[in-house]
């Protein structure tokens, strides 16, 4: 049989191009991936997502447009192999600490059953499903859902420890992840070298003392939404950071602190009260210019 060509997208050509690699089999790999990434997620349209929420660029008057029509943000369509790559390897370190922790009964959150397909709430690792009684091997972790159901925020934590009265979140830091979620930190531990510009990975995790502000601003938001929504007593977050490139690992603490969300959680208020009476809020960002986010809602209306 002759190999097969490999027909890809944009992302895909560009990527064979950059890299030079000829192998089919790994093209397909890298097409069949991409082309997952462009189907739906799946993802709730229908609510505020935290980890957009806290992000510096988030457009209110965009929020109210996606809520209004429910459709998935456009930067869906501009991933990458490497990004998609991230995204999985961030998935599978999420599946490692939550395993040890089950194994511990450590951990509390929604549980599913593979068997019945039941969700169901317990403190510690089920021995058997609530509804079907199958087995604890039928059994996966959900993680803890975080609504707040009259603001239409919905997120998710990576854990809940009732012992310490803490949310767990779990983070890879690479440098992939990086120079994407932080580039201005990566810039400061970048030397010149005989081989070129390149980070001083040894000095940036010594000097990694604390979680990346925007992982600090999430987990308030979720905080809020346990302590004030979900009956959740959440006063802290622990983070579990794997550093990629070692394989090495740090813990941090963030305490509960309830004025950290209160923008948030104020603008959010804003949002569905402009849902109800069909008004569009004005665009935080840039006034009535707008910024790159509602102005391609803009394009739509016409
Ligand atoms: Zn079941
Ligand atoms: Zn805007």
């Amino acid at each position: 049989m002759a190999p097969r060509v490999v027909k890809g997208g944009p992302g895909l050509t560009e990527y064979l191009n950059a890299t030079k690699i000829a192998e089919p089999l790994f093209g397909d790999v890298q097409k069949h991936v991409l082309e997952k990434a462009a189907r739906p997620s799946g993802r709730r349209q229908d609510v505020l997502h935290p980890s957009e929420m806290v992000k510096s660029d988030w457009c209110h008057l965009a929020a109210f447009h996606r809520l209004r029509l429910e459709v998935e943000p456009a930067e869906k369509s501009k991933t990458t192999f490497t990004r998609e790559n991230i995204f999985e390897e961030g998935h599978r370190t999420h599946s490692k600490w939550q395993r040890w922790l089950t194994e511990m009964g450590r951990l509390a959150g929604d549980w599913h059953c593979l068997f019945c397909d039941g969700y169901f709430w317990a403190e510690e690792t089920p021995e058997a499903c609530e509804y079907c009684s199958a087995p604890t091997s039928c059994i996966e972790y959900a993680e803890v859902p975080l609504n707040a159901h009259p603001l239409l925020i919905g997120g998710k934590a990576d854990g809940f420890s009732p012992q310490d009265s803490a949310l767990i979140e779990i983070k890879t830091l690479g440098l992939g992840s990086l120079r994407y979620e932080r580039p201005e930190f990566l810039e400061r531990y970048i030397v010149e070298t005989d081989h070129g510009r390149l980070p001083d990975m040894t000095r940036l995790w010594r000097d990694f003392r604390r979680p990346l502000p925007a992982a600090v601003r999430q987990v308030q938001l979720y905080m809020y939404i346990a302590n004030h929504f979900e009956d959740l007593p959440a006063e802290r977050t622990i983070f579990f950071y794997d550093f990629k490139p070692t394989q090495e690992t740090k813990s941090f603490t963030v305490a509960y602190d309830e004025s950290f969300s209160e923008p948030l959680i104020e603008a959010a208020t804003a949002i569905v009260d402009c849902l109800q009476t069909d008004t569009p809020p004005f665009c935080n960002l840039n006034g009535r210019a707008g910024c790159a986010s509602c102005l391609e809602f803009k394009e739509d209306d016409k």
